[in-house]
């Protein structure tokens, strides 16, 4: 009797019991945070939530190209790109990097607060309505909530793609973990500042192409560069979907020969599972930025792409 009570009751209790420690064990360790130490004055303002003096901070008349970063955490916050002077007395910024900024509504029960999104260090404040810039917004940010990194430290990569109609390619790579940033625009042809009329009329010698900025510590180049042939057909030779003409053409944009390596890898591996890929491998070049009404297509339209949908290949 006692045995008919183990096995009915109690040993599928342990068994249950086991799983579940199986399960937390392969559960991925989360890393305890290390933040860097603050002085009196950077808790004032980073952890009590206060204010510098305007005018007063490092950044309010700085115009280096780079990156600002947490100084608590070190992540990644804005572009010295969208940085603009505001006349404030606090640095402005009229973007930020995704995903990096948590917005919250200030005590005061007017203005809405800016955080880092990642160790919840206070930034400042971010005001719309303005019309200081066409991106009508501003963050206005603490110089001594932050820290400078120049270009050349910068953590983020970049790579470039043409994949079609450059919308579709822009949105799926919005959707991959590690990517921080895309922008879309014209690359690989031989004038000088060219429109979208003038790609369309396929006379510039230009592509399509979508700037992806990613974090290599999230997403490696290899898997970004693989995701672009999962976005898009690289077996269609006159363009992508029913975009036809050169400008829709299928090019991976290299700027080394680590991703020309990388490229070319998989398109072997490709090559060799049957698929007839036709996608050039060219060295990068200028990246010229499309209009504004160009970025970010279907997040402000709310339509959705037509003719690139995610398809495993690898
Ligand atoms: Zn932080």
């Amino acid at each position: 009797m006692k045995k008919k009570i183990f096995i009915n009751w109690i040993l599928p209790e342990l068994l249950l019991l086991a799983l579940f420690a199986v399960l937390f064990a392969a559960l991925p360790k989360e890393k305890k945070m290390e933040y860097n130490k603050l002085t009196p004055e950077e808790k004032r303002v980073i952890i009590d939530k206060g204010t510098e003096m305007p005018f007063s901070g490092k950044y309010v008349d700085y115009h280096e190209d780079g990156t600002y970063t947490c100084k608590r955490c070190g992540a990644v916050l804005f572009k010295s790109k969208d940085k603009f002077d505001s006349n404030c007395g606090w640095p402005s910024f009229d973007d930020a990097i995704p995903g990096a900024i948590k917005k919250v509504p200030d005590p005061d029960g007017i203005r809405t607060e800016i955080e880092c999104a990642k160790c919840g260090a206070h930034l400042g404040h971010v005001f719309y309505g303005e019309g200081l810039t066409p991106k009508d917004t501003r963050y206005c940010v603490n110089s001594i909530s932050m820290n400078f990194m120049p270009v050349k430290d910068d953590p983020l990569d970049t790579g470039y793609f043409a994949g079609g109609c450059f919308w579709g390619v822009e949105y799926e790579y919005q959707q991959l973990k590690g990517v921080k940033s895309v922008r879309v625009g014209y690359m690989g042809g031989h004038t000088a500042n060219p429109t979208y009329e003038e790609v369309c009329s396929g006379k510039t010698g230009h592509y399509e192409t979508a700037e992806v900025v990613f974090n290599p510590e999230e997403v490696s180049y290899e898997d970004v560069a693989k995701y672009f042939f999962e976005i898009h057909d690289p077996t269609q030779a006159d363009g992508q979907g029913p975009d036809i003409g050169e400008q829709y053409h299928s090019v991976l944009f290299f700027k080394n020969d680590e991703q020309k390596k990388i490229a070319e890898k998989l398109i072997d591996i490709l090559k060799n599972k049957g698929f007839k890929v036709v996608t050039k491998v060219i060295k990068e070049g200028k990246f010229w930025e499309a209009e504004a009404y160009h970025q970010d297509y279907y997040e402000k339209t709310g339509k959705q792409p037509y003719c690139h949908v995610f398809t495993k290949r690898f």
